[in-house]
């Protein structure tokens, strides 16, 4: 059968439930978006806009319905009062960005009156975000009392969520002479290279730019590994901090950590990959758990912003970890299971249509 629009959107197997999917167009600055908003149950759907040049529309509508669901379930375990949604606008960011466009896709943000709140993305920057705010003030990342890069704060979490591992697994947070591998040396991963040195840890790096693992052994005495064997360093903790997913079939038989906790979004190729983790005995911090640092810097702007408050809530992040470490294990599932299971009961609770059901 031929797929009609209608089989295209509410037939999507990605579609599920969105509350509200906006088709925008503007031929002017030749504008073509899409924005998915997953739920607003907990608050505003909070996203960012990511711009690309899409294979087709089809393939865009499935980016944004999947990447919404997904800050649905990462806002709620997040703990910060917003939903989830994401925008996608269609076309090559090098040659298809304008001003004209980037103001026309904030006057279709500004429509919805504050049900989307959007930020930077992939193809979309500070700068751009900046223009946006020109048509609509539903805009984070650039508002005065922001926390800045949210990269540090990532870091942040991951560190606490990798002390919250070893406590769990171990007994003991102590991360002196815990060797930790980390893939990916950019903005997080560095950071979080910096945090571990001075906890104690020995670290193992990789990275597929020679300057970034160059700098790591120079300023951690760290030994250097080769980017595609990472996962299968001898360590105890395995930090994903480079690319999606790392955990499929091929990788995670040769895990040699007993651990894997790092900020890469959509670690695992599969959801059955959870499973496979829990069946070689592996620990895993769900990725969108671990690196929920930056949405809650991000929740925290606004005219009263208090850095000591902003890390607190990050460092919460190893409380909501530890929660789902312990269920885990008293219910014999994956951890990847049991975040999902807790952020849907968390939406569930808070959302009107099931209050009265
Ligand atoms: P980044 O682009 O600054 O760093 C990524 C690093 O990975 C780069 O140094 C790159 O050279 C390296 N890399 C690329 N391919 C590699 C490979 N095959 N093997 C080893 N290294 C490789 O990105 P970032 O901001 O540090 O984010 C890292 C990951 O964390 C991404 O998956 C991102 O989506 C996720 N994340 C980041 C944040 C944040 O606040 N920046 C928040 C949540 C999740």
């Amino acid at each position: 059968m031929k797929a009609s629009p209608v089989h295209l959107v509410f037939g999507n197997a990605a579609f599920s439930d969105h509350e509200q999917v906006v088709f925008a167009s503007d031929p002017a600055s030749g504008l073509k978006a899409i924005i998915a908003i997953h739920s607003t149950a907990l608050g505003p759907a909070m996203g960012g806009t990511r711009m690309r040049s899409y294979e087709s529309e089809a393939a865009a509508l499935k980016d944004a319905l999947r990447l919404s669901r997904a800050m649905t379930y990462k806002n709620a375990l997040a703990g910060v009062a917003f939903g989830g949604g994401k925008a996608v606008i269609l076309g090559d960011p090098a040659r298809a960005k304008s001003p004209a466009l980037l103001r026309a896709f904030g006057r279709q943000v500004d429509t919805l009156a504050g049900r989307f709140v959007t930020g930077e993305d992939v193809g979309i920057s500070m700068a751009d975000v900046q223009e946006m705010r020109a048509a609509t003030r539903h805009v984070r990342g650039i508002a005065e009392g922001r926390a800045g890069d949210p990269s540090p704060h990532t870091a942040f979490g991951v560190y606490k969520g990798i002390a919250a591992a070893l406590e769990h697994r171990l007994g003991a947070s102590k991360l002196r002479g815990i060797t930790v591998c980390v893939q990916g040396l950019g903005h997080v991963g560095m950071a979080l290279c910096d945090l571990l040195h001075d906890a104690g840890a020995e670290l193992v790096v990789a990275d597929i730019r020679e300057a970034a693992v160059r700098q790591a052994c120079e300023r951690f005495g760290a030994t250097a590994v080769e980017p595609a064997t990472a996962h299968a360093a001898d360590c105890d903790v395995f930090a994903p901090c480079a690319l999606g997913g790392v955990l499929n079939e091929r990788t995670i038989p040769e895990i040699r950590a007993g651990i894997v906790a790092g900020a890469a979004n959509n670690q695992l190729e599969r959801a059955s990959d959870g499973e496979l983790l829990k069946g070689y005995g592996i620990l895993y911090a769900p990725d969108y758990v671990i690196n929920a640092g930056g949405v809650i810097s991000i929740s925290h702007e606004g005219p009263d912003f208090d850095l000591g408050l902003m890390r607190r809530d990050v460092a919460r992040i190893a409380d909501t970890l530890v929660l789902i470490f312990k269920r885990a294990a008293e219910e014999d599932r994956a951890t990847s299971a049991v975040a999902d299971a807790i952020a849907e009961e968390k939406i569930k609770g808070a959302h009107p249509r099931s209050a009265a059901a």
